[in-house]
């Protein structure tokens, strides 16, 4: 007979992690979000080789105390939520606890932190054996999160990645897309010690404008209107393309549920109807979307990703995005320069 055994909490680590940390990208979308929900107006990022040799990531977030720093690298840890209530009420981006244990089972992981009520840092190595602690080290108030050498310890993980070039760009295109999303965070991408990207936080409707041609290109600024919807308990701003901006793929197609960037059917779908009379139907509409809901109307606990959720009242949102759209759209489009009042 097989005999059943618990597995040690670092092999449980690593297979987590086969969700989690795909590749550098979905470390980087992690690490960001942190810093976000620690309350970052200030996120610099260093990578090198595409992410695979190195992850850094510096915040001038809330810190982490001393005491807790073993904890914030050990599975099902987290300070966002405590209950089922709160679960069902998710207000930041993470809340799985399973981020940092799960890339440091992975790569050789330093986290380095200092919060406002005391004056020393303190730093952790992730240890495979659960024996870190933490020591004093230098750091001004907020957090760095140093990733080293990722997928050192899976060889047929690292195996599957791509050029260093093809990640970074996925890692650029993931802190773009979360810069679109959070405008009061200034952001800095350096890759082999160059800056790729840089954005200072937007304190205006204008400077958010600017963020968004920077990120997206001079022609969807153009084509851009921006919107501001509301109805059936729900709202969406954020910007969306005349219809002859349309494109031959859907790439330009950011969503975002209060805010964390989302991929759903019932969105896409709603969308495409109500462009489908102003464009041809292989073309694809461009938009930035932010749909600000009550969260306890939206799961976002469906794939250890969280990049899905699942709508309480999915016909709702779905009549709420189309029709919103679709009279937006109508009310710029030549018919109204033909005199017809919407
Ligand atoms: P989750 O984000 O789901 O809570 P993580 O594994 O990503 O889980 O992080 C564990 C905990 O470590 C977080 O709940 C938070 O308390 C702390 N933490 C992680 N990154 C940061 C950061 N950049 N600034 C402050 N605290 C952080
Ligand atoms: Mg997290």
């Amino acid at each position: 007979m097989p005999t059943i055994h618990q597995l040690p909490d670092h092999l449980i680590n690593q297979i987590a992690a086969g969700e989690v940390v795909e590749r550098p990208a979905s470390i980087v979308k992690e690490l960001v979000e942190n810093a976000l929900d620690a309350g970052a107006t200030r996120i610099v990022l260093d990578l090198e080789q595409g992410g695979l040799d190195r992850i850094r990531i510096r915040d001038n977030g809330c810190g982490i105390d001393a005491d807790d720093l073993p904890r914030a690298l050990s599975r099902h840890a987290t300070s966002k939520i405590l209950s089922m209530d709160d679960l069902q009420s998710v207000a930041t981006l993470g809340f799985r606890g399973e981020a940092l244990p799960s890339i440091a089972s992975v790569s050789r992981l330093t986290l380095t932190s200092r919060t406002a009520e005391t004056d020393h840092g303190a730093r952790i190595d992730y240890k495979p054996d659960a024996s870190a602690e933490q020591e004093p080290a230098a750091h001004p108030v907020g957090t760095t999160v140093d990733v080293n050498s990722l997928f050192y310890n899976v060889p047929a993980r690292r195996k599957f990645m791509r050029t260093p070039k093809t990640e970074f760009t996925r890692c650029e295109s993931i802190v773009k897309t979360l810069a679109m999303a959070q405008p009061d965070c200034a952001f800095t991408l350096n890759h082999n010690g160059k800056t790729v990207f840089e954005c200072k936080a937007a304190a205006d409707m204008e400077a958010r404008n600017t963020r968004i041609t920077r990120i997206l290109g001079k022609g969807f600024g153009e084509a851009a209107r921006a919107v501001s919807l509301e109805g059936a308990g729900l709202t969406m701003s954020g910007w969306i393309a005349d219809p002859s901006f349309s494109r031959s793929q859907a790439d330009m197609q950011y969503f975002y549920v209060n805010q964390r960037m989302v991929r759903d059917k019932v969105i896409s779908h709603a969308v495409k109807q109500a462009y489908s009379d102003l464009i041809y139907h292989q073309r694809h509409p461009a938009f930035v979307l932010f749909l600000q809901m009550d969260p306890t109307m939206v799961d976002v606990n469906v794939h250890p990703g969280k990049q899905e959720v699942r709508f309480r009242e999915s016909q709702l949102v779905h009549g709420f995005v189309r029709r919103s759209i679709k009279d937006f759209l109508a009310a710029i489009t030549p018919a109204d320069s033909l005199g017809d009042s919407h």
